[in-house]
């Protein structure tokens, strides 16, 4: 049995977090390979070091004074390794990030600095080796992840290491310059890590004991959602749900690699178990997910069905211009195309004027304000009812449909409705599937 664990910035936030992350860790000797994120906020009025050491690149970039964001972020981790009675030469690491500060460093180089003098402190502190990120996590020159490469490393590097504490969030490029993920991306990594160790368990520590079935700033007191699949969980992360980096998915996945989400205030709750396929109960869903700022494009003209290509031309005209498509519903002589209304930016007259002349629709509208509501739940496939549920449930709200879609997965129902509607239709939907349990 081997487990990979990461752990979130709140988790390692002070000497306290430490603490507990410590417990965690030496509680269960198959915990071998740890994943930081750098120290986080200790309440809300508190910055995360990553984010400070980014105002830190962007002053010194402009010639202003960094001085105070800094001493700030030392204050941080001088704190953490007295209380701790660490040894590890701080002084010297801060020397080396003020003067590359000086010298012009990236904003990449400066942002991993958080997870890399993390991981010192608590491979210290654990003793664990301390194993750079950017010996073992390879990017191409263009700042993508060169994923067989970096598994090959890391697999090496670890096989050397039996006890290892990792940075996440950043690796490097051929050059030896430090690339970092978006941000979040230290989930990315614990991924990495457990796919080249070949895990049995990804645990990911953070401040909520799992993943909620429903926003809880919308929906009062979400049930958590004791198991849920990959695939389940791309849906709902897709449409908000956040838990975890949407990329820390793929190398778990691919390796059948099941991830555990924890809560390290909380140790003895269960979490939620992300796995590649898992039982499902008819009729029951697994979670509510959903976002505003939807347009959509409606294209009505008569026989449409018979025109080849008419689908093609309307989806080029937005490729053309840069336009992520969401969905497309269609019937036989309408199609509707919903696009995140930020992503069409000031363009829509002129992708109006182009669709016009490629496919001389004979009527052409824009809707704005449009939210949409993933259902999503392994469960419903085959099983009879839930689409009636979803939609009884806004009706008795009396909450305009604007648009429905299955995936043809069937493991989701998508709702469009106006943004308005948007938290009532969602503690409806909730309500309608819960209540009944
Ligand atoms: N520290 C980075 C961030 O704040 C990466 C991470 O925490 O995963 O985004």
């Amino acid at each position: 049995m081997l487990k990979t664990v990461k752990f979130g910035g709140s988790s390692l936030a002070d000497a306290n977090q430490f603490r507990k992350v410590a417990a965690i860790v030496k509680e269960d000797l198959t915990r071998r390979y740890v994943v930081v994120s750098a120290p986080g906020k200790r309440n809300s009025g508190d910055d995360k070091i990553t984010d400070l050491l980014l105002r830190c690149q962007r002053f010194a970039a402009a010639g202003s004074d960094y001085r105070e964001a800094l001493s700030t972020i030392r204050e941080r981790y001088f704190s953490i390794a007295k209380e701790l009675s660490l040894k590890a030469d701080l002084e010297k690491e801060f020397s080396v990030i003020e003067e590359a500060l000086k010298k012009g460093a990236t904003l990449d180089y400066v942002a991993s600095r958080g997870e890399y003098l993390n991981a010192i402190l608590l491979a210290e502190f654990l003793g664990f080796a301390f194993v750079d990120a950017a010996d073992a996590i390879l990017f191409d020159e263009n700042g993508a992840l060169l994923e067989e490469e970096t598994n090959r490393r890391l697999a090496a590097v670890l096989r050397k290491n039996p006890r290892a504490v990792i940075p996440g969030f950043y690796g490097a490029n051929a050059k030896g310059q430090v690339v970092t993920f978006s941000r979040g991306g230290s989930d990315i990594t614990g991924s990495l890590v457990s796919r080249a160790c070949q895990a049995d368990l990804y645990e990911n520590w953070t401040d909520v004991s799992g993943l909620l079935m429903a926003d809880p700033r919308v929906v009062e007191n979400p049930r958590a959602i004791a198991s849920v699949t990959y695939q389940e969980l791309r849906e709902l992360s897709y449409m908000g749900a956040s838990v975890l980096h949407e990329d820390a998915i793929f190398p778990v996945r691919a390796a059948k690699i099941p991830i555990n989400i924890r809560n390290t205030n909380a140790p003895g709750d269960a979490g939620t178990m992300i796995l590649p396929a898992a039982n499902s109960v008819p009729g029951h869903i697994t979670g509510l997910a959903g976002k505003k700022g939807f347009s959509a494009i409606y294209i009505e003209k008569d026989r449409m069905n018979n025109e080849v290509g008419f689908v093609r031309k309307v989806l080029q005209t937005l490729e053309n211009h840069g336009v992520c498509v969401e969905h497309v519903p269609s019937g036989i002589d309408t199609i509707s195309v919903v696009v995140s209304t930020a992503e069409l930016k000031d363009e829509v007259d002129q992708i109006f004027v182009e669709l016009q002349e490629t496919v001389q629709p004979d009527r052409i509208a824009l809707f704005d304000r449009l939210a949409i509501i993933a259902v999503v739940g392994r469960g419903m496939i085959r099983s009879q009812g839930t689409a009636s549920k979803v939609f009884g449930a806004l009706a008795k709200e009396n909450i305009n449909i604007r648009m429905i879609d299955q995936g043809s997965s069937e493991i989701n129902i998508i709702v469009g409705i106006e943004e308005k509607d948007y938290e009532r239709a969602m503690r409806a939907i909730y309500a309608a599937f819960v209540a009944e349990e």
